[in-house]
C-alpha cells in the first residue's frame, strides 16, 4: 500500500440489497476505496462467484480485505475444533483470495482453562500450518490475527507482534476499539495510540506501519470488555487523536470502520484524516 484508504466493514447500508457488487460500486460513489468482505457468519461467496466480484473490485478501484467467520478457536483442545477452525480461516482465505482481496483477519482464539505460553504456542503453530498451506497454493494474501476485545480472547499486541515476526504472510489486524474496550477504557489518547504504533515499529520496522490492516469503531465495554458497537459520535473513542497519531507516523494501509452507521464512520475518518 502506498497511502492509507478508508473504507467499510461490508455492504455499504445505503446499498443494501444489490449484494457484493452493488456495495463495491456503491463505495466508490461514496468516495471511499475499500470494503471488508463480512464472512463473520458464513462464508457467503462461491468460488464460481469470486472472479465476478474481483472483477468489480478492479473496476471500480475499491481494494478488499476479509473478515474470517467468528466460530475460531485455534486453541481448542479437541481435534475436529481445532481442524474446523483452520479449515474455516483456509477457505476464507482461499474465496479471499479469488475475489482479489488483498488481507483476510481473523479473532484467534481463546486462552480458556491454557496458560499464555500454551495458548500462544498452539495458535502460532496453527497459524503456521495455515500459512504454509496458502503457500504451497501460492496464494499470497495477508493473513492477519486481530487484536481482541477482551482478556479471554487470544490477542493482545505483543503476543500477535510476535507471531508477525516469527511468521511469513502474517501481520497483525490491529483492532484499536478493541484495546480501548480490552482495557476498559484506556488507549484513548494521542500518546497511547501512538505508543502502540511505536511498537509496531520496534517490532517489525518501518514495513510494520506501511502495511496496516486497521479496524475503528466507537465502542461500548465494561470491566469484561467489549459489549457492543457504537458509531464514533456516540462513543468515547477519542478518534480524532487517533487519526493524527496514523496521520503522523505515516501509516500505510487500510483502515475498515465497524461501526453501525458503516459507511458514514468511514468517511468521518477520511474526512479528518484529509484535513
Ligand atoms: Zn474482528
Amino acid at each position: 500500500m502506498d497511502k492509507l484508504l478508508f473504507g467499510t466493514a461490508g455492504i455499504p447500508s445505503s446499498a443494501k440489497g444489490s449484494g457484493t457488487e452493488g456495495g463495491i460500486k456503491e463505495v466508490k460513489n461514496l468516495g471511499l476505496d475499500a470494503m471488508e468482505l463480512e464472512f463473520v457468519r458464513s462464508i457467503n461467496i462461491t468460488k464460481q462467484k469470486a472472479p465476478d466480484v474481483k472483477e468489480a473490485a478492479e473496476k471500480n478501484n475499491v481494494v478488499l480485505t476479509c473478515h474470517a467467520p467468528y466460530f475460531i478457536n485455534l486453541n481448542s483442545l479437541e481435534k475436529a475444533k481445532l481442524k474446523a477452525s483452520i479449515g474455516r480461516i483456509l477457505n476464507s482465505a482461499k474465496i479471499a483470495n479469488l475475489c482479489g482481496a488483498w488481507s483476510v483477519c481473523f479473532h484467534p482464539g481463546f486462552y480458556q482453562k491454557s496458560t499464555k505460553e500454551e495458548t500462544y504456542e498452539r495458535i502460532k503453530n496453527a497459524i503456521k500450518e495455515i500459512s504454509e498451506t496458502l503457500k504451497k497454493e501460492n496464494n499470497g494474501i495477508w493473513l492477519r490475527p486481530e487484536t481482541t476485545g477482551k482478556e479471554t480472547q487470544f490477542g493482545n499486541v505483543d503476543e500477535l507482534l510476535e507471531i508477525s515476526e516469527e511468521l511469513d504472510n502474517v501481520m497483525p489486524c490491529v483492532d484499536f476499539a478493541h484495546f480501548h474496550a480490552r482495557t476498559n477504557g484506556k488507549y484513548n489518547s494521542y500518546k497511547e495510540f501512538s505508543e502502540i504504533l511505536e511498537k509496531i515499529e520496534k517490532k517489525l520496522g518501518k514495513r510494520g506501519l506501511e502495511n496496516m490492516h486497521i479496524h475503528i469503531t466507537g465502542i461500548a465495554y465494561g470491566e469484561k470488555g467489549e459489549k457492543h458497537h457504537l458509531n464514533l459520535d456516540d462513543s468515547d473513542l477519542k478518534y480524532k487523536e487517533l487519526i493524527k497519531a496514523l496521520k503522523d507516523f505515516k501509516v500505510k494501509g487500510i483502515v475498515i470502520s465497524e461501526s453501525p452507521n458503516i459507511e458514514e464512520d468511514a468517511l468521518l475518518m477520511k474526512k479528518e484524516y484529509s484535513k
